[in-house]
């Protein structure tokens, strides 16, 4: 990646926030969202944030991929320190760097997949758009899809254009927030191989949110938010993989959230 014509070392971490805060103003009202997040995310890891809704999950989400800016602290993104990056530098960063994948899939209404998988190439101006992006379909399973409209596929299609889209450009990392949360469990889970694929075989550095602890256990490492404040950040000691995992009971899937998922400690600890 360049920058200003300089070349940008590849380094190793990908996101390195510290100190982070956010706060919303309404009218006289003032909202502190998030209180002071520190993170490091290296590159090749996969990672949930899970959190009860109106944690901040998406506030974080939204600075992580420089939509929007923290109110204090610094977030270097491959090295470089966002907050020095102009406008027109961060469009770029956004769009070289990051996929973005959203819970609604975000797809334009009347335009083909083909069409919507090739738009980040126009806006970074690379050629062969149409191969690069047939691709890109191809790679999340949709290559006798192009042509659809967004009506004309299901949820889990969708999804899959989206995401499609969002690797088109070969990011270094992808940012999902709550990518499987409007699918039913088939879509969801074929959502997760491929979340799991990207990951474990370009190395693609993969975050997202998830309210779901079942999906969350696909992941390498889940970090916990709560009003605004990271409560626990823990590897998962044996991630499921998507091809071969059944969903298990309700019952069942509690009991291995309290053993391993994020709290590191047997259920009779809590309560
Ligand atoms: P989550 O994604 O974990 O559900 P959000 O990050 O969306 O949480 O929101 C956290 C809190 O911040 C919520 O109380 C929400 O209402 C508030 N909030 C989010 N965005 C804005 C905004 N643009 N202006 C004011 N308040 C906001
Ligand atoms: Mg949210």
């Amino acid at each position: 990646m360049t920058l200003n014509g300089k070349q940008q070392p590849e380094t190793s971490t990908v996101i390195d926030i510290q100190g982070i805060t956010k706060t919303y103003h309404l009218g006289d009202i003032e909202l502190q969202v998030l209180k002071g997040i520190d993170m490091k995310i290296e590159r090749g890891e996969f990672v949930s944030i899970m959190g009860p809704s109106g944690s901040g999950k998406s506030t974080l989400m939204n600075i992580l991929g420089a939509l929007d800016q923290p109110t204090t602290g610094t977030y270097c993104l491959d090295g470089i320190d966002v907050a020095k990056l102009s406008e027109r530098e961060l469009a770029r960063i956004r769009n070289k760097k990051i996929g973005f994948v959203f819970q609604n899939f975000n797809l334009l209404k009347r335009t083909s997949a083909l069409r919507q998988v090739e738009l980040p190439l126009l806006y970074a101006g690379v050629g062969g758009r149409s191969q690069k992006a047939k691709a890109a379909l191809e790679s999340v399973g949709l290559g006798n899809r192009l042509d659809h409209m967004p009506s004309e596929l299901s949820g889990g299609q969708q999804q899959r254009v989206a995401i499609a889209r969002a690797l088109v450009n070969e990011p270094s990392l992808i940012l999902a927030d709550e990518p499987t949360g409007n699918l039913d469990t088939r879509s969801g889970k074929e959502v997760m191989q491929i979340f799991q694929k990207l990951n474990r075989e370009q190395g693609i550095t993969t975050v997202f949110v998830t309210h779901d602890p079942w999906i969350a256990r696909h992941t390498n490492r889940v970090i916990m938010l709560r009003d605004g404040l990271i409560i626990a950040d823990q590897p998962i000691a044996a991630p499921l993989d998507a091809e071969t995992a059944e969903r298990p009971s309700e019952a069942e899937e509690l009991a291995t959230v309290f053993d391993d998922a994020y709290y590191g400690g047997k259920a009779e600890e809590y309560n």
